[in-house]
């Protein structure tokens, strides 16, 4: 009944759009199955203000799902959706497109690239550059704050039954509004509590940031079983499989590369995943073996992992493991002692 009645509510408030409603403008992307533009409402005074759009192929189905289910769950987590739906008269057949709010300019993988990192992101967070001293615990600080944000929203994400299956720095946006980074683009993302898990064989996980383990359910999991069978099975599945532990690994990944400037370009991320391979994904063992001969740059990360008494370390070997069960959770991560003392002060007040 509640829902029915969230349903009907919503039916009558929540404004709807159409295509003639849309003004398009910059592309900002192209995926595999989509292609996303920044756009603005053509004349419907709006509150909604500025927009992304995503055009997506028949695939955008399953995003339109993530998307709503995000929405009423944990709208935290993601950008803000706004709307999705079927747009048929486009040339290139059936389309869905799908519209958020324009949160923001910059990615983490932008911030990331900047030689300002992480002090471009206390500036963003903190509205001005405060005048206080720069440093190795201040930099820590800083990267405790976002990682905290982040494994926040995959928290909201994981609690809710989802999956995103490509976190990436790319996919982490910071949000103007609320000065917080938040998770997009749920194409590739697995709701395992009614079973929807779709993703096609042209599709590839991006292999800078996936575990080791290539699917996210053991190969004897029985696929896509009927909504509501899997609503009864799934919490089960979820505990033998632990899924969510696959975005666990990405996030320990951009966490190291937060960490590492030297790991932060494709080709040093590429070669410090073979580096890993070869040690059995073993990150005390990569330590051993790169620390005698390690640049400056990268005897600086570790030093900023080692403060506090190695208790960076100690969470990020605690998230980049081999078996997925031996990986923390996300709700475990935050309750790690790296977490105990503030980040940045206004951050801890929001949250
Ligand atoms: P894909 O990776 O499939 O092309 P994404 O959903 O990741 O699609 O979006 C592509 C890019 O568009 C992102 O990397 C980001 O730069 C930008 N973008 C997506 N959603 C938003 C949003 N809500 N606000 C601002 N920029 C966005
Ligand atoms: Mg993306």
């Amino acid at each position: 009944f509640d829902m029915f009645v969230l349903a009907f509510v919503e039916k009558i408030f929540r404004p709807t759009y159409r295509k003639d409603d849309l003004v398009l403008g910059k592309k900002l992307g192209e995926g595999s199955f989509g292609v996303v533009y920044r756009a603005s409402l053509a004349k419907k005074p709006s509150k909604d203000g500025e927009i992304v759009l995503k055009r997506a192929t028949e695939y955008g189905a399953v995003e339109v799902w993530m998307n709503e289910r995000v929405r009423r769950a944990c709208a935290n987590s993601c950008a803000d959706f706004l709307y999705g739906f079927l747009e048929s008269s486009s040339k290139k057949g059936a389309e869905y497109w799908l519209i958020w709010r324009f949160e923001g300019v910059a990615t983490l993988a932008d911030l990331l690239q900047s030689k300002e990192f992480p002090y471009n992101v206390e500036a963003m967070i903190l509205g001005e550059v405060q005048d206080l001293p720069k440093g190795m615990e201040r930099e820590n600080r800083i990267i405790q704050t976002i990682m905290r944000q982040l494994l926040f929203a995959l928290d909201g994400l994981h609690s809710t039954g989802i999956v995103h299956r490509d976190i990436k720095p790319q996919n982490v946006i910071f949000s103007e509004g609320s000065r917080t980074f938040k998770i997009i683009d749920l194409g590739a993302a697995a709701d395992l509590r009614v079973g929807i898990n779709y993703i096609p064989k042209e599709f590839l996980l991006d292999p800078r940031y996936a575990a080791p383990e290539q699917y996210i359910m053991s190969t004897q999991t029985p696929s896509a079983p009927s909504a509501p069978v899997a609503t009864a099975l799934s919490p089960v599945l979820w505990q033998l499989n632990l899924p969510d532990r696959f975005d666990i690994y990405s996030a320990g990944l951009i966490f190291l590369q937060m960490a590492f400037p030297s790991l932060r370009s494709d080709s040093a991320l590429i070669q410090f995943n073979r580096q890993l391979k070869r040690c059995n994904y073993d990150l005390v063992a990569w330590r051993k073996s790169v620390e005698p001969r390690a640049s400056l740059e990268l005897r600086r990360g570790f030093e900023l992992l080692d403060l506090d008494g190695g208790i960076g370390w100690e969470l990020l070997t605690s998230m980049v493991r081999y078996k997925a069960r031996q990986r923390i959770s996300a709700k475990g991560a935050l309750a790690h002692p790296y977490f105990d003392r503030e980040g940045l002060l206004v951050l801890s007040f929001m949250q």
